[in-house]
């Protein structure tokens, strides 16, 4: 991504001048602990960015796509324990319509909406997310940075988030970065022509291995490579980042030969839905969604039923927003008799059926939708939007199963700030204050806001000071005290890098 930004500046990209990067295998970069501190730097800052988005549904399927990208790398060799366990494997998902992602330093990802929306097999979007999977296990981010450029991480960090910025506004880039500083950044933040066919290579293995069809690759390729030539006004920064070069297209396609994989045949309905969830919450001005709820895709007889299946969940999502109950529950009801048949499709029909009804405050209805879909194990869409409907009604007898439900969520996946809010909000309803100030401060460390932390933890600990303590508190207060304590070493830390 980084080398994108350098080509919305006007300046020369770096791929055109190999010579400015270090060559593969010529240089060790940063080591590991500098690169996640590095990353984590980054991160803190997309975390308060107003585009990064918390979209249960949307996070459950790049995750689902992801899990088996990283068990394959490993498998092969890629992805040592050493990385598999220092770096951080976080996916931040940004609300920017741009088609864009990137591998950040320390095991980051971006994911742009505008990704998702334009790709049409869940293979196509797993191509890209192991083709950035392999910058990381390749190291290729550490190589860039040239240690003998002597810049602290504070430089390095702040020129990455300004690479992302201007990467959604190429328009207001010019002079953000002026003079010999972006020379500095195109030779030292950019991948070389070899990173990015070695990239294409370890992704290609990984994600055949990972199960996905290989031809995804070249879904992926083909749109890129159609983008390039009508399209040069920014949309596409994936494209500057990751420039497609006849070679990568070459190499991809005596990849396949060996390979002879087989097309998938049909359309990928799943994909068609998420895509359209991702258009809609990408590009939510009035006139865009009255576009959507006009798409002929709905009707046309033309149209696939993955096409139909994707026109009309944008279509219920877009009056949704714009607040036509009505016609929502009239798209609606074709999209439920298009997808009956497919469980997957049937069960994002009924997650949007939902939050359409809580979208009118019709918590009980949305509530037994949710229960019709309720398997054993509640998977995390399910379970956030259940817990959100709760919230919003009088004492419910699921209050407490859900409760220890997210209380299992936080414990197995602690970086889930959504989850810890969530169950910040169950836990005051229920009168216990003190947990619930804590999961709040575990929220504010899950987006490393260690000063919001830091808040938090000192609030749980003038309530436990003021108020007789319950069973368990005890236990509560001295994790209280011990976290604030981390967040507190934290702060110092970031201080120290200054
Ligand atoms: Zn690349």
């Amino acid at each position: 991504m980084l080398v994108l930004l350098l080509g919305a500046l006007g300046l020369q990209p770096g791929w055109t001048q190999p010579n400015a990067l270090p060559s593969l295998g010529n240089s060790e970069g940063i080591s590991l602990g500098a690169e996640r501190q590095l990353g984590d730097r980054i991160a803190r800052e997309l975390y308060r960015d107003p585009d990064y988005l918390e979209d249960p549904v949307l996070d459950e399927y790049i995750q689902r796509l992801w899990a088996p990208l990283i068990k394959a790398a490993a498998a092969r060799g890629e992805l040592s324990t050493d990385l598999q366990e220092r770096f951080a494997w976080r996916i931040l998902l940004g609300r920017d319509r741009s088609v864009n992602a990137f591998a950040l330093p320390g095991g980051y990802l971006g994911v742009h909406l505008g990704l998702i929306a334009v790709v049409t097999s869940h293979d196509e979007l797993a191509s890209v997310l192991a083709h950035e999977l392999s910058h990381v296990t390749q190291r290729h981010i550490a190589r860039s940075i040239d240690e003998q450029a002597k810049m602290t991480p504070w430089v390095i960090g702040s020129m990455i988030l300004g690479a992302i910025a201007i990467s959604k506004n190429p328009q207001a880039a010019q002079g953000l970065i002026v003079g010999g500083q972006a020379a500095a950044i195109q030779s030292q933040l950019s991948y070389s022509r070899d990173m990015e066919r070695e990239a294409d290579r370890v992704g290609y293995g990984i994600l055949a291995d990972a199960g996905y069809d290989p031809q995804g690759f070249v879904g992926m390729f083909a749109k890129l490579q159609q983008a390039a030539g009508v399209n040069d006004n920014g949309a596409f920064p994936y494209l500057r980042s990751h420039p497609l070069t006849t070679e990568r297209i070459a190499d991809m396609q005596a990849r396949l030969q060996l390979n002879s994989a087989t097309p998938r045949a049909g359309g990928d309905m799943v994909q068609a839905m998420l895509a359209a969830r991702a258009r809609v919450m990408s590009q939510n001005s009035v006139e865009a969604l009255k576009a959507w709820t006009q798409d002929g895709k709905a009707t046309s007889p033309q149209a696939t039923a993955a096409q139909q299946a994707g026109a009309l969940y944008a279509a219920t999502l877009a009056h949704l927003q714009l607040r036509d109950m009505t016609a929502a529950e009239r798209s609606w009801q074709r999209l439920s008799q298009l997808t009956s048949t497919s469980p997957e499709a049937k069960r994002l029909t009924l997650l949007l059926q939902a939050e359409v009804a809580a979208k009118q405050e019709r918590f009980t209805t949305a509530l037994q939708v949710l229960e019709g879909l309720n398997q054993a194990q509640l998977p995390r869409p399910e379970l956030i939007a259940t817990a959100q409907a709760l919230l919003r009604l009088p004492p419910h007898p699921a209050r407490a199963s859900i409760t220890q439900k997210l209380r299992e969520q936080v414990t197995q996946a602690p970086h889930d700030a959504q989850a810890w809010n969530t169950l910040a909000s169950m836990l005051a309803l229920q009168g216990q204050s003190l947990p619930s100030l804590r999961a709040e401060g575990e929220a504010q460390m899950a987006r490393m806001d260690w000063s919001g932390a830091v808040d938090r933890f000192r609030a749980a600990q003038d309530w436990a000071q003021n108020n007789r303590l319950q069973a368990g508190d005890h236990i509560e207060a001295s994790i209280v005290d011990t976290r604030l304590r981390q967040a507190q070493a934290q702060i110092r830390a970031m201080q120290a890098e200054r």
